[in-house]
């Protein structure tokens, strides 16, 4: 008897805390330069279909270096 008991254990609650920046990308006015992927030291954005998308939200760190050098301002960091 209790064995069953002895080996069960509570589960471990995952904190799912995912740091996440937000990043807007205005694509109706990106000409596609890519100054903003080249500058990201993150290598956050990618160009996709002649204009910068987001590649990997999770590992900006809201340096907002890419809203800076944005000729077109398309590039909103929250
Ligand atoms: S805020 Fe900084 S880290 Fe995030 S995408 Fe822009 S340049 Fe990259
Ligand atoms: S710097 Fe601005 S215009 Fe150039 S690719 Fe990035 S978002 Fe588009």
């Amino acid at each position: 008897m209790g064995l069953g008991s002895f080996f069960k254990r509570g589960k471990k609650q995952k904190e799912d805390v995912v740091e996440e920046c937000h990043i807007d990308i205005n694509v109706d006015d990106c000409d596609g330069c890519e100054k903003c992927s080249v500058a990201c030291p993150n290598n956050v954005l990618m160009l996709a279909d002649d204009v910068m998308s987001v590649r990997d939200a999770q590992v900006c760190k809201s340096c907002r270096v890419c809203v800076a050098i944005c000729p077109s301002d398309c590039i909103t960091v929250n």
